[in-house]
């Protein structure tokens, strides 16, 4: 049953068969089987005391099969809400969380009017199973309307306006079942085609006023789901605004740093608020940045070199794309981290596109 998200949204639904080489049977027992595959469920949860998931694409009538039979958190509601990118724009917008103008789209009419009220340009995007940015296509102008809706119309798509921001944000906080509730300052992360590259903590460009809306605005979102586990928002920061893009029901990727970076990690403080356990201090141990390694294997004594860094490969095969592992570098002040930035770069070859 173990998927193998390391933190992208809305993951594509591998078959568990095929994940038999899961990275999660180097440290623990491994039943692979397809998510449909009851007894195999019912297997799976002889001896176990409580269920959690960090993998999006888990049908939720999977999630449900097991809440009726085991405690599951994060609760399938959550889950179920964050598989649909519509229902999570509702959501946000019920709890009166600023979101970007959207509309679902069913035929080319629907794009149609929504590019008439919301405006050019926009982004439209499968309702479902998008995630590293696929299943999208800006509109810049009129005439790409009719190309966008032919490259993803067949799928339910919900289309929103795209918004010029400069910074990308994300907050994470953890709930537990007794509803206490911490939270991480808030991170700015870098994507590039749509895939997470690099992710500094505490975010530098984000006022105490502006860090405080946003934990607000993720803490309206697990008190509405009455949420228990690790949970991140993902914001837009336009002009001072801050605008909800999407959330993720697990530990996420823009989370890795807190391994190193803060006094609980969002891994261990999951764990907690998944076994009724007092939920660990979210403060920081210094600056952090964290650089996912997509691809390849770098050299591990040029990373390890560089004081202050933290290795951590997966144990996947490297493919194109594919998120391998991460490098966390912890300095005690945004100075000090500066200098130790640019040598991990150099190590893991990336260039300055990469914020
Ligand atoms: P998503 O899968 O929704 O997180 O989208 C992947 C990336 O595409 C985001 O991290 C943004 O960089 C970009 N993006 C998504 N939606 C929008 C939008 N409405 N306006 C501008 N950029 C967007």
């Amino acid at each position: 049953m173990e998927g193998s998200s390391e933190g992208c949204s809305r993951s594509p639904a591998t078959s568990s068969v095929s994940n038999a080489g899961a990275p999660v049977g180097q440290i623990g027992q491994l039943i692979a089987a397809e998510y449909d595959d009851h007894a195999a469920l019912e297997r799976f949860l002889e001896g176990v005391d409580v269920v959690t998931y960090e993998f999006e694409s888990i049908p939720v009538s999977t999630v449900r099969f097991v809440a009726e039979r085991m405690k599951v958190f994060p609760p399938p509601t959550a889950l179920a809400t964050a598989q649909d990118r519509l229902l999570e724009k509702q959501l946000f917008t019920d709890l009166e969380i600023p979101t970007p103008a959207f509309a679902p789209v069913d035929n080319i009419q629907d794009l149609q009017r929504a590019a008439a009220r919301i405006g050019l340009p926009l982004v439209l995007k499968t309702r479902r199973m998008g995630y590293d940015g696929k299943g999208q296509a800006v509109i810049r102008d009129a005439a790409s309307l009719e190309a966008a809706w032919s490259q993803l119309g067949g799928s339910p798509l919900i289309v929103e306006q795209f918004v010029e921001f400069q910074h990308e944000l994300s907050v994470i906080g953890a709930r537990d079942t007794a509803g206490r509730e911490v939270f991480y300052p808030p991170i700015e992360n870098v994507h590039r085609e749509g895939i997470l590259r690099k992710s500094t903590a505490p975010a530098p460009n984000v006022t105490p006023e502006l860090a405080a809306v946003a934990i607000d605005y993720c803490r309206r979102v697990m008190d509405r789901l009455s949420y228990v586990g690790v949970l991140a928002l993902e914001l837009f920061s336009a002009d001072g605004v801050l605008l909800a893009n999407e959330m993720a029901p697990r530990v996420h990727n823009s989370g890795h740093w807190t391994i190193e970076g803060a006094e609980t990690s969002q891994f261990e403080n999951h764990l907690r608020a998944v076994l009724s356990l007092p939920l660990g201090a979210t403060t920081l141990r210094g600056n952090s940045v964290m650089f996912n390694i997509i691809g390849h294997i770098p050299p591990m004594d040029r990373v390890v070199a560089v004081e202050g860094a933290h290795l951590h490969l997966y144990g996947k095969a490297p493919t194109e794309k594919r998120k391998v592992g991460h490098v966390t570098l912890v300095a005690p002040t945004e100075a000090d981290l500066e200098p130790r930035v640019g040598a991990i770069r150099a190590a893991l070859g990336l260039g300055s596109d990469v914020g």
